[in-house]
Parts: structure tokens; C-alpha cells; sequence
């Protein structure tokens, strides 16, 4: 078992703390914070002003994360980049890269498979093997800047894994990859996606950051909602949204509602009323997510009609809806489904 200390996970306060225990003069940590998260370099050869002795006495006890890209495939319709990376463990994990024309976006994952047990989803198919480090997160980001050449200005939590459910490695990657003395991406410009795991949305609101919060709602009454996702047994949508409007009183940022459309099974026009009533009043954006139809399940994705009928049916109650774009549908495209093909291809060989 790896018990060194990851640099990378650390805020600039530790590092300085570390660096002094070593007796080591206070300006090395600030050295070493810049080389890691703003030049974004790995190993400790590339870090030209830090002498080989303070990495002697370092690497005793502390490493450098950083992931290795196994597989990268890029998208022939868009140029969506999915890259699977290598955990020092030997884990693997998804990211995704976005190209829009506000910016390069990257889609990362917070755990190592998935907890939560969405009917829809591939992430949590084989359950959740362990959370990332902060550092494992950033590194996502960090690698794909590298590979690609290109600034990363947004960051969304939206990859395998619920980051709620790793709350505090999910405050602490937030807030060095928005420290000004790393690459200091804007707040406005992080999303956070969860299921609803409603004493943690209150806790988040508490920080008072300025980041998008994303409630994966799916369905438009707590019977429907159990019967895809198993969260909704443990917290039901009056409990959710009320945590969501504490949010939006808390930080003044409007929540985006994703609601993944799934044919014949929560894409009615009853199912629209119902959902118009629920958010009716409320300062909300709804994300309509043509469902990505996942190999293991046997969901299919809503008729064109009916995701614009559905939309229609929302813009007449005033609710403001927009309707995802499909990035790299030619890439396997869903949470998750990319890393259980490369698994299932090893564990065949
Ligand atoms: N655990 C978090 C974030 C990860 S998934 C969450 O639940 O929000 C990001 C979004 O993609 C969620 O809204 C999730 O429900 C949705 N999603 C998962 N699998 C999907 C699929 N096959 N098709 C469409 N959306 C999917």
C-alpha cells in the first residue's frame, strides 16, 4: 500500500507547514505550489530551483500524483477529447475534454466507480471501488492542459463518481484549482453535479463559492424518482429543492436542474406538467439530457418530438430550458462507458 503523502493534494498552508517541519526555509513551499499548479510539472527533475537536498529529505515520506493517459480518442463529429487515465494504483478513470466557443471545458471524475446506483448509468454498474485523492482530481485537468496545449478556463464535475459523497477531496480540489497562485479557473466557471445528497448541498451552500450547482432531478415525483435512482428513498424532492433554494439564497448562483430524458419512462407531457409545477417560481435552468443509451441497461432515448414537446411544455410555464448538445457521440459517450470497455477488453485478454 502507497502510505506517502501526495504534494499535489495539499494547499499552499500544508505545504509550508511540511516544509517547515523539514527545516527547510518557508519560501520553498511557495516554490514547490507554483512548479506543481501553475507550471504543472510532475517530477521533481523538471523543478530547476529546488536543490536535491530538500528532495531527499521530501521523498521520504511524500510523492507527486500524477496520471498516466492510456487511451485518448477524439471525436470525428466535434473534437470532444475522452481520455482514460492511469491511477498510480492501477485504477482507471474517465475524463473528457470540450471544446466551445466560450472556452476548452473538462468533464472529470471525483470516485473511482460509483456508489449512488443510478438505473441509467454505466459509473456505478460494479459499485465504487475508492474516492479520489485532490490531487487526482486536479491532475485531470492538469494532464489534459498538457496534451492538448490548450488553457482549460471550465472545469465540470460531472464524471464518474457522486462528489458530494467526497466532500471534503471535493473542497479542496475546488479550491486550489481556483487559487491565484495556481491556474486560478474562475468560481463562475466550475460546475458541481450531484444526486442530492441534501445535508451536503447545505454544507456547500454554507461555503458560499460561486460555483454552479447542478441536481441531477430525472423525474418529476418522488414514486418515479425511486424507481431510477435509489437516493430518492433517502431524500425526497421537497427535502431536495429546499436545500437547493438555500443554495441559491446562500450564494445568489441559479441551480441548473438536469433532467436525462428517457423514452417512456419520464418523458410525458403529464410528466412535463408535473415537472413545470414542481419548479414553477423557482429561479431555475433545466438541462434537458437526451439519455445516452448505456449497453447493460435497457433504456432508450426519447423521440425528437417528444424532447421538444417536452421543452415546449416547460417554456409555456416560463421555465428556462435548454437541451444538451450530444458532445462526442461517436466516442462512448455516457458517464463511465469508455473505462468499462477498456476494462472488459483486459480482463478478456
Ligand atoms: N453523481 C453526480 C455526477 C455524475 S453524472 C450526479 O448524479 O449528478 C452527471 C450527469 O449525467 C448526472 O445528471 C447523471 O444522472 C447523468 N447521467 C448518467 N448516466 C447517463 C446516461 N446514460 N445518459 C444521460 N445522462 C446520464
Amino acid at each position: 500500500m502507497q502510505t506517502k503523502k501526495d504534494l499535489k493534494s495539499m494547499t499552499m498552508e500544508e505545504l509550508g507547514e511540511t516544509v517547515k517541519a523539514l527545516g527547510e526555509p518557508g519560501y520553498r513551499a511557495k516554490q514547490l505550489y507554483e512548479w506543481i499548479h501553475k507550471k504543472l510539472a510532475d517530477r521533481p527533475e523538471e523543478m530547476t530551483n529546488l536543490p536535491k537536498g530538500f528532495w531527499d529529505k521530501l521523498k521520504e515520506d511524500y510523492r507527486i500524483i500524477s496520471l498516466e493517459a492510456v487511451e485518448i480518442l477524439t471525436s470525428k463529429i466535434d473534437g470532444t477529447k475522452k481520455f482514460l487515465f492511469r491511477l498510480p494504483d492501477g485504477n482507471i478513470i474517465e475524463s473528457v475534454w470540450m471544446k466551445y466557443r466560450h472556452g476548452n471545458s473538462v468533464c472529470i471524475s471525483s470516485q473511482v466507480g460509483c456508489r449512488m446506483g443510478c438505473a441509467f448509468c454505466a459509473s456505478t454498474i460494479d459499485g465504487m471501488e475508492r474516492n479520489l485523492l485532490p490531487g487526482e482530481m486536479l491532475d485531470q485537468v492538469y494532464q489534459i492542459q498538457k496534451l492538448t496545449g490548450e488553457r482549460v478556463s471550465h472545469v465540470v464535475v460531472m464524471g464518474s463518481g457522486e462528489p458530494l459523497d467526497n466532500y471534503e477531496n471535493l473542497l479542496r480540489f475546488l479550491s486550489i484549482l481556483t487559487d491565484e497562485q495556481g491556474l486560478c479557473i474562475s468560481q463562475r466557471n466550475l460546475t458541481v453535479s450531484t444526486c442530492g445528497l441534501v445535508p451536503k448541498i447545505r454544507e456547500l451552500a454554507k461555503e458560499r463559492l460561486s460555483l454552479t450547482l447542478a441536481l441531477s432531478l430525472h423525474a418529476p415525483n418522488d414514486e418515479k424518482r425511486k424507481s431510477i435512482m435509489p437516493i430518492a428513498k433517502t431524500y425526497s424532492l421537497d427535502e431536495i429543492l429546499s436545500a437547493c433554494d438555500e443554495y441559491f439564497e446562500k450564494t445568489g448562483r441559479r441551480i441548473t436542474y438536469e433532467y436525462s430524458l428517457i423514452q417512456g419512462v419520464n418523458d410525458s407531457s403529464q410528466d412535463a406538467k408535473e415537472l413545470s409545477a414542481l419548479l414553477k417560481g423557482r429561479k431555475a435552468h433545466i438541462n434537458l439530457i437526451p439519455i445516452n443509451p448505456v449497453k447493460e441497461r435497457s433504456f432508450s432515448q426519447s423521440k425528437q418530438k417528444n424532447i421538444s414537446d417536452f421543452k415546449i411544455e416547460l417554456e409555456k410555464h416560463g421555465i428556462n430550458v435548454t437541451v444538451r448538445r450530444e458532445m462526442g457521440r461517436d466516442i462512448d459517450g455516457a458517464c463511465g462507458q469508455l473505462r468499462r470497455r477498456y476494462l472488459s477488453i483486459r480482463k478478456n485478454l
